[in-house]
């Protein structure tokens, strides 16, 4: 196998063992990128020069005996609206056009720390806006197991560069589901934990009360290792949280006797039958290993995507008032400050972020923000009052992760709410603050993966982690999409 493929437990052995070096690691990475990048498009930025010397001091650290544990050496990339020090933020916006960050984000701090070397910043929606990350002011990342269809979005650059190699983990943002989503449509494994236990320090806000950041990894295993490396209280983030942490060092269950709720309005005919054949092929086998599965219906959950469509960009409304031509990148010329502002906003922003701003404004309007804004905050309440009461009697509850496999480029484009829909079985968690995994189990008819969905309780990563391992186990899915079956 080509070392680009390894998985982060077994290049950090062979780093150990001497098999190769840090720099090895970082070269397989890039010249997957290389072979790869004119037609995927993964990557805003590849940092050659700091990731070079990046892997050279692990290298030189790691043979001084100053371990810094499991990612000292591993190649990682970062979705463009975290903060690197030095380099451009660009959320794939042109409004931030040349804004290049003064300060590392808390992850990416802690990644450094870790050893970790830091390949580049990967491509996304603008402002983390869409399922597809066609709503890139650069250009659309496809997707590797085919690339007439979408990586998934936003964080479908992460996806894509774990998926096909050009990265050993990425980290992405998920606000209604841009980690999973994208991981679903990539065949790769993505975790959105439980809000607050990873700092937003220097991630661009997009809805401040949902949005997390969490891994994106080959495996279960690597997922967990990112995970572990990057959560725990910081200071700077007034919503981190300051209690205890789970502790997920290592998860175990026992499948025998565990309960497990199949969510009942995540399944139906608006799933495609490629999703939903995989997903009761893995119920079956959950429950061959003598899990307990039920159906619980989950009314809420019907309501939840309505509610995530009011509440995100009611919040994205207010957080992207501050692009406005004075503090970050971009200015038009304007004959007063008002109107240079609204043209700085109307070049920079492109049409899914302005379509965000205007059903924001108009939700917070004065009239019916509380039919509305109101309306979805008591939506939210009850969603989170039901998952409680549900939590009583499953441990954890499952679903498909997304409606369809990867679509084509352009098929939904025009369609917003048809986009929208890519969300109906991720929004929930980011409206609850539970924290959600998508493991790849199976590739449908057309040879693309489906991801299946494992949902927790706060704090409940510990078994959720554990069940996914199951799954990945027992799915033992191995398939490999098509570009990265490339020689280089
Ligand atoms: N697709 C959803 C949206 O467009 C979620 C995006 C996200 O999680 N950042 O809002």
């Amino acid at each position: 196998m080509n070392l680009a493929e390894l998985d982060i437990v077994t290049a950090a052995e062979g780093l150990r063992k001497g098999d190769h070096t840090a720099v090895d690691l970082l070269e397989a990475s890039l010249a997957r990128a290389n072979h790869t990048e004119a037609e995927l498009h993964c990557y805003l930025h590849i940092d050659h020069d700091g990731a070079r010397a990046a892997a050279e001091e692990a290298d030189r650290e790691l043979a001084a005996g100053n371990d810094r544990g499991p990612l000292h050496g591993i190649p990682l990339a970062v979705k463009d609206n975290m903060n690197i020090d030095g380099l451009e933020t660009t959320c794939a916006s042109q409004i931030l056009t040349g804004w290049v960050a003064p300060y590392d984000a808390h992850v990416v701090g802690l990644l450094k720390e870790a050893g970790a070397v830091l390949t580049g910043k990967t491509n996304l929606d603008e402002f983390a806006m869409g399922s597809s990350t066609e709503n890139s002011a650069f250009g659309p990342t496809r997707n590797p197991w085919d690339t007439d269809k979408v990586p998934g979005g936003s964080s479908g650059g992460s996806a894509a560069s774990v998926s096909v190699g050009s990265s050993f983990g990425a980290f992405g943002s998920d606000t209604g589901g841009s980690i999973r989503q994208p991981a679903a449509l990539c065949g790769v494994v993505g975790l959105k934990p439980t809000y607050g236990t990873v700092s937003r320090r220097g991630l661009v806000a997009f809805a401040s009360s949902l949005d997390q950041i969490g891994p994106l990894a080959r495996t279960v295993e690597d997922a967990r290792i990112l995970l572990e490396a990057t959560w725990g209280h910081d200071p700077g983030d007034a919503t981190s949280w300051r209690g205890d942490f789970p502790d997920i060092s290592s998860p175990t269950v026992a499948l025998d006797g565990l309960r497990i709720g199949v969510i009942s309005q995540l399944s139906g005919e608006a799933f495609e039958p490629g999703v939903t054949d995989a997903v009761s092929a893995m119920i079956n086998r959950l429950s061959d290993e003598g899990a307990s599965l039920e159906e619980i219906s989950i009314p809420a959950i019907d309501a939840a995507l309505p509610a995530y469509y009011l509440v995100a960009p009611s919040e994205a409304s207010g957080n992207l008032a501050r692009f406005d031509g004075v503090r970050y990148g971009l200015r038009e010329d304007g004959a007063t400050s008002e109107r240079m502002m609204s043209a700085t906003r109307a070049s920079g922003f492109g049409p899914e972020v302005i379509r965000r701003i205007l059903l924001g404004t108009f939700a917070l309007s004065a009239g019916y923000h509380d039919a509305f804004y109101g309306q979805a905050q008591r939506v939210r309440t009850h969603l989170a009052n039901e998952m409680t009461r549900v939590y009583q009697d499953f441990d954890v509850l499952v679903s498909p992760t997304t409606p369809t496999t990867a679509f084509g480029i352009g098929s939904k484009t025009d369609d917003p709410l048809a986009m929208y829909f890519s969300d109906v079985a991720t929004a929930p968690s980011n409206l609850t603050g539970h924290p959600a995994v998508s493991v790849p189990i199976a590739v449908d008819d057309a040879g693309l993966p489906v991801g299946f969905q494992i949902h927790a309780p706060a704090f409940g990563e510990a078994r959720m982690l554990a069940v996914a391992a199951e799954v990945e186990r027992l799915a033992d899915f191995d398939a490999r999409p098509a570009l990265a079956g490339s020689p280089v």
